[in-house]
């Protein structure tokens, strides 16, 4: 028999991302809406396993949808790694009547929520809430637009002053396992280059790149890199420091944006994108369904089961790759 859910839990793990205050504003609205109990969950999984639980009204998110970061508070958790965490957290919700998990976060995230909801049997709808847009199944997650357009503006300003020296700047860009922020921002900034951690690793990305350059008479460039190192090398010192050594004709510089991509208002696109899972997600408990994320695929909300969506490998288009590579003549 399906449970009847009187009281939800909320929270957010792992990297902050834009929108992720918009997606609890509307798990909270869209639960109170049906009568559903809203518990906030501070600092992730951490304030699971140490009670940091506050009763939310549709008050308690006014005036969020606006505003970057979370208003939960987010968090690391080793402790969660360990089934004895995992316990200490599902007592707590059991202590505190707490019958599902709403979890905003990105893939560490959602393995994590995976398997707790194995372990309980517990019903958890995961939101993909991280600015590297990674999770198998969705075409985008929260953050990743505003991130992106944050990335671009830096990108533009540097330009200025690539132009004006004539030389190459090795932009670094957010994405431990993902190129879609250095990809993408690279198209919409007019970069010359990405390299990314999809690139065929028997192709030498930087040597590929130089001798397109050649080929084009553009005495600046600018390159985006991810930040994904693959066997302790890679980031935007390792290619700049290549260029030093193997072409020291060229004038190469760094600038690592760093943890400004995570910040600021989200877009307008984030904010409705977090609003429609965030309204998804209550629909879907009340459904009956079970350890899905919310997705959007061809602009309609999917549900994607959580362990396809942590454990498939999201590729870039290819297409994407021919682009930059032809417009960056
Ligand atoms: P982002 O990629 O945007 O930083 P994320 O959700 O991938 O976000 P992680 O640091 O990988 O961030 O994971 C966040 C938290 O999720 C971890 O600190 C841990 O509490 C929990 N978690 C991650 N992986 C697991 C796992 N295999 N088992 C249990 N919990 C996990």
């Amino acid at each position: 028999m399906e449970r009847v859910i009187k009281t939800i839990g909320v929270l957010t793990s792992g990297g902050d991302a834009p929108g992720m205050n918009a997606a609890i504003r509307a798990v909270t609205r869209t639960a109170r809406y049906h009568d559903i109990n809203v518990v906030g969950i501070m600092r992730g999984y951490q304030g699971l396993i140490e009670k940091e639980f506050v009763k939310f009204t549709s008050s308690s998110v006014s005036n969020t949808i606006q505003r970057g970061g979370t208003i939960l508070k987010t968090a690391r958790c080793g402790e969660f790694m360990t089934a004895e965490g995992r316990k200490k957290a599902y007592d707590n919700m059991v202590e505190a009547a707490i019958d599902a998990l709403v979890v905003i976060g990105g893939n560490g995230s959602l393995t994590g929520a995976q398997l707790f909801a194995k372990e309980y049997d517990l019903p958890i709808i995961g939101l993909p809430g991280t600015i590297d847009n990674d999770l198998y199944g969705t075409d985008f997650t929260i953050g990743y637009d505003s991130a992106l357009n944050t990335i671009v503006q830096c990108v533009d300003k540097i330009r200025d002053t690539a132009n004006s020296h004539d030389r190459i700047f090795f932009i670094e860009v957010m994405g431990r396992d993902a190129g879609f922020l250095a990809q993408n921002s690279a198209i919409a900034s007019g970069a010359e280059a990405a390299i990314i951690p999809e690139g065929d690793t028997d192709v030498d990305q930087l040597a590929a790149f130089i001798e397109r350059g050649k080929r084009k008479s553009k005495n600046s460039a600018i390159v985006l890199v991810s930040e994904a190192q693959k066997n302790g090398v890679g980031g935007a010192m390792y290619y700049a420091e290549r260029i030093r050594n193997e072409y020291p004709q060229f004038d190469a510089r760094v600038t690592i944006l760093g943890h400004l991509q995570r910040g600021g208002t989200p877009s307008a696109y984030d904010r409705i994108l977090a609003s429609r899972m965030g309204y998804a997600a209550i629909e879907a408990l009340m459904e009956g369904q079970r350890n899905v994320m919310i997705g959007i695929k061809n602009d309609e909300i999917v549900y994607v089961p959580i362990s396809r969506a942590v454990k498939n490998n999201k590729p870039i288009d290819a297409e994407l790759i021919s682009v930059l590579n032809v417009l960056s003549m």
